[in-house]
C-alpha cells in the first residue's frame, strides 16, 4: 500500500529553461487526471508521458507540461509517481505545487523521495546516502565515484563481507547450541583466525578508499600561514592561476580570511590565505588573525609558508592535527641548494605544492574505479566492524572459548547490518534523510 501523497519541487526556485515537480504516494495519477484532464493516466501499466495543459484546483490552466507517470511498483520511490516538466519560472513550479497541495498532497519532508525509495526497498542505505553524496560532489571525479557507490557497487562489496561474517558466526552459533559436536571448535578457531584477517583486509581497504573519496567528494581545505611577506597572498593567486588576493609588501594587509577554490587532479581545493601569523596591534587585523586561527582548525591540511633566505615561521595555534606541509617560498631568490617543497608564488611554481596536497592526504592512492562508500556514517561502521573482527580473530588466537568469540562476531555483524540499513533504527534514518534537500 503506497504512503500519503507527497509533493515538492525537485529543482532550484529560479528562473531557468526547465523545473521539476515531484510527487509521489497514494493517489498521485488521479490527482494528474485531475489537473491534466487525461483519464488515460488512470490505467498506465508502465511508465508512460503526457504532453498537454495542466490546471490549477480551480481549473485555470498553469502551463504546457511534459508529465511523465509511473503506476505502483515502477517508479524510483516504489509508488505511484509523478514526474511534471514545466517553464522554468518559480511562479510556474509554485502554482503547480500548490495544485498538487489543494488536491491531498502534502509538502515533502527533505530526503522523502530517497527515504520512500530505501523503505521501498528500491534502494539500499548505502545507494541512498550516495544519491546525497552526487547532488553534493564538487568534482567530476567526486561525482562519479558518487555514483558508483549510487549504481550498488560498495553496497556489494559490503554485503559480501557480511555473509562471510554471518557464516563464521552461524558456524560458532551452532558449535555453541550443539555441545555435542564440541571437538569441532578447534577447527571454528582455527577458520576464525584464518577468515576474519581477510574479511577485515576488504573493509579495511572499504574505510580507506572510502575516506579518500569522501575528500574528493566533499572537497579538501588547506589553510595557508606563515609570517608576513613571506607570499601567501601570492601563493594563493599562484594556486588560482589569477589574481584574487591581495598582493602587497606593505605587511598585515590581508585582514580577512581570503579564499579560493581549485581543481587539481579531480580533487577541489579550498585554500584559505590568513593573516600573517604575529601580534597584531590593530584591531582589525587583529580580527583578521583570530579567523585565521579557526581556518587553521579546520583545515584538512595546513601550508606553513616561509621565505626560502630566512625560513622563518610563525608558531602554530596548539591541537593541530591535520598534516602540515612546510614550504619555502621565493626559491627564484635563491641561489644554494635546498630540501623540502619548494615555490616561487612569482613565478607560478607552485606544483611540488599541489603534489604535496594530494600526497599528504594519500589522495593519489583513490582509484576512481574501486567502489567507496561515501558517508561518514558508514565509515565509521565499517571501521568498528573491522575492529571487532580483529578481536574475534585474536580471541581465536588465545583459543578462547567459541562463547567469548560470538559477541564479537556479533557486533561485526550487526554493524555490517547498519551500513546497509537493514537494521537501522528510525532515528538513524531521519538523521540521513534530513540532511537531504526537498524533491529528493
Ligand atoms: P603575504 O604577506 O605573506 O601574503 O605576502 P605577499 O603575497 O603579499 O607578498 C609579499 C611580497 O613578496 C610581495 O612584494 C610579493 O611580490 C613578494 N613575493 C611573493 N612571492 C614571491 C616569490 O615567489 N618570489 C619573489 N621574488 N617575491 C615574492
Amino acid at each position: 500500500m503506497d504512503r500519503e501523497a507527497i509533493v515538492a519541487l525537485a529543482t532550484p526556485p529560479i528562473r531557468s529553461a526547465l523545473l521539476i515537480v515531484r510527487s509521489s504516494g497514494a493517489g498521485v495519477l488521479s490527482i494528474l487526471v485531475d489537473l491534466l484532464g487525461r483519464p488515460s493516466v488512470r490505467s498506465i501499466e508502465e511508465r508512460s508521458s503526457f504532453v498537454g495543459l495542466l490546471h490549477d484546483e480551480e481549473g485555470r490552466p498553469i502551463d504546457r507540461v511534459v508529465a511523465l507517470a509511473y503506476p505502483s511498483g515502477k517508479s524510483s520511490t516504489g509508488e505511484e509517481s509523478v514526474e511534471i516538466i514545466a517553464h522554468g519560472n518559480p511562479v510556474i513550479g509554485e502554482g503547480i505545487v500548490k495544485a498538487f497541495l489543494a488536491k491531498g498532497a502534502r509538502m515533502a519532508r527533505p530526503g522523502e523521495f530517497t527515504l520512500r525509495s530505501f523503505l521501498n526497498g528500491k534502494m539500499s542505505l548505502v545507494e541512498a546516502e550516495a544519491v546525497n553524496a552526487l547532488i553534493g560532489a564538487s568534482s567530476q571525479e567526486g561525482a562519479s565515484l558518487s555514483l558508483m557507490a549510487l549504481e550498488g557497487a560498495a553496497s556489494r562489496k559490503t554485503e559480501s563481507a557480511l555473509q562471510e561474517v554471518a557464516s563464521m558466526l552461524a558456524a560458532v552459533e551452532t558449535s555453541i547450541d550443539f555441545p555435542e559436536y564440541r571437538d569441532l571448535e578447534e577447527d571454528l578457531l582455527g577458520k576464525i583466525q584464518r577468515e576474519a584477517p581477510s574479511v577485515q583486509r576488504i573493509l579495511d581497504e572499504l574505510v580507506r578508499q572510502g575516506r579518500a573519496a569522501t575528500a574528493l567528494i566533499k572537497g579538501v581545505d588547506v589553510a595557508i600561514v606563515g609570517l608576513p611577506n613571506v607570499g601567501k597572498s601570492s601563493l594563493l593567486n599562484a594556486f588560482l592561476g589569477q589574481e584574487r588576493a591581495i598582493v602587497t609588501d606593505i605587511p598585515g594587509t590581508t585582514r580577512d580570511v581570503v579564499t579560493g577554490d581549485v581543481v587539481y587532479k579531480g580533487i577541489p581545493i579550498r585554500f584559505y590565505d590568513t593573516a600573517g601569523m604575529r601580534e597584531a596591534k590593530d584591531p582589525v587585523e587583529r580580527k583578521g588573525i583570530a579567523l585565521g586561527e579557526g581556518a587553521i582548525r579546520k583545515a584538512d591540511v595546513v601550508l606553513v609558508v616561509s621565505d626560502i633566505r630566512d625560513g622563518a615561521e610563525p608558531p602554530l595555534p596548539e591541537g593541530v592535527r591535520c598534516p602540515i606541509i612546510h614550504v619555502k617560498n621565493k626559491a627564484d631568490l635563491w641561489e644554494g641548494g635546498s630540501e623540502g617543497v619548494l615555490a616561487s608564488a612569482i613565478k607560478g611554481e607552485v606544483g611540488e605544492v599541489l603534489e604535496a596536497i594530494v600526497s599528504a592526504l594519500s589522495l593519489s592512492a583513490v582509484s576512481l574505479d574501486s567502489p567507496a562508500l561515501v558517508s561518514e556514517r558508514q565509515l565509521d561502521l565499517v571501521s568498528r566492524a573491522s575492529c571487532a573482527l580483529k578481536e574475534a580473530e585474536s580471541l581465536s588466537r588465545e583459543m578462547a572459548p567459541l562463547s567469548l568469540v560470538a559477541p564479537s562476531l556479533q557486533e561485526a555483524y550487526a554493524l555490517l547490518k547498519e551500513v546497509l540499513g537493514a537494521s537501522a533504527s528510525s532515528d538513524i534514518e531521519d538523521e540521513i534523510f534530513s540532511r537531504f534537500c526537498v524533491g529528493k
